[in-house]
């Protein structure tokens, strides 16, 4: 899978991507992730990329034309099967569609900044919002980066072990049951006598029992 982000400070994202599961992934050839600096596809000798809004009010808004330049210079090379705009409005991301997402070959994941995007950068060549939560983030970067990580690792043959992907909250509507790892005891506090008592169908009981219990007490809605 490729994924490239524009972004205004693409600096500010380069390290969630150079560490732990989203490097072994581009280690193994699964996971291609290009960060393009916008300003470089600035109009002018300024490379200006933003500019005051029309009607007035505080904040600058990212231009259309160096956007489109550079998702032309993208889609020129290659094809892509989503534009993706980071937006507190998008649909929330959630595990199934970051599910959805792992599946596809080549992704764009454009990120606003100051007041957002020039809204005809959102009517004529964006195919997908998604917003991490309801909060407002100074721009879309951390958005991509979460964005990026959760399908990254989701990308088959990434983790080591695929089952542990499966295995993790959400994946099949439940919570995951908690871990344990030595020491069985510490300060008197103890780890359940049935993780350490070798009897896998004990333990896989355990767990389901304890998902269940979870699921019901912090999401009950993902029963319904
Ligand atoms: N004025 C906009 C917010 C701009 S925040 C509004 O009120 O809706 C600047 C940029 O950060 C946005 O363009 C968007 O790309 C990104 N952003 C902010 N919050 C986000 C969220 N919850 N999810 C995804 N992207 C977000």
């Amino acid at each position: 899978m490729r994924i490239d982000i524009i972004s205004v400070v693409p600096d500010l994202i380069r390290s969630p991507f150079e560490h732990s599961i989203l490097q072994r992934a581009k280690d193994k050839g699964l996971l291609e992730v290009h960060l393009h600096n916008l300003r470089e596809y600035g109009i002018n000798n300024y490379r200006q990329v933003d500019d005051y809004q029309y009607g007035g009010g505080a904040g600058m808004v990212l231009m259309v034309e160096p956007i489109d330049n550079c998702i032309s210079a993208l889609k020129a090379k290659r094809d892509y099967d989503e534009v993706i705009y980071t937006s507190p409005d998008g649909d929330l991301l959630d595990q199934s569609m970051a599910n959805r997402l792992s599946l596809l070959n080549n992704i764009i994941v454009l990120c606003g900044h100051y007041k957002g995007v020039d809204e005809r950068v959102r009517i004529h060549l964006i195919t997908k919002e998604i917003s991490i939560g309801n909060y407002v983030l100074s721009g879309g970067e951390l958005a991509a980066a979460v964005i990026v990580d959760s399908i990254g690792r989701l990308i088959p043959g990434v983790l080591n072990n695929e089952t542990s992907a499966l295995e993790d909250s959400f994946q099949d509507q439940l919570i995951a049951p908690p871990v344990y790892t030595r020491p069985v005891e510490y300060k008197g506090w103890k780890v359940p006598d049935v993780l350490s008592s070798g009897h896998e169908a004990k333990i896989r009981e355990w767990r389901m029992d304890e998902s269940l219990k979870r699921t019901k007490e912090r999401r009950p809605e993902l029963f319904d």
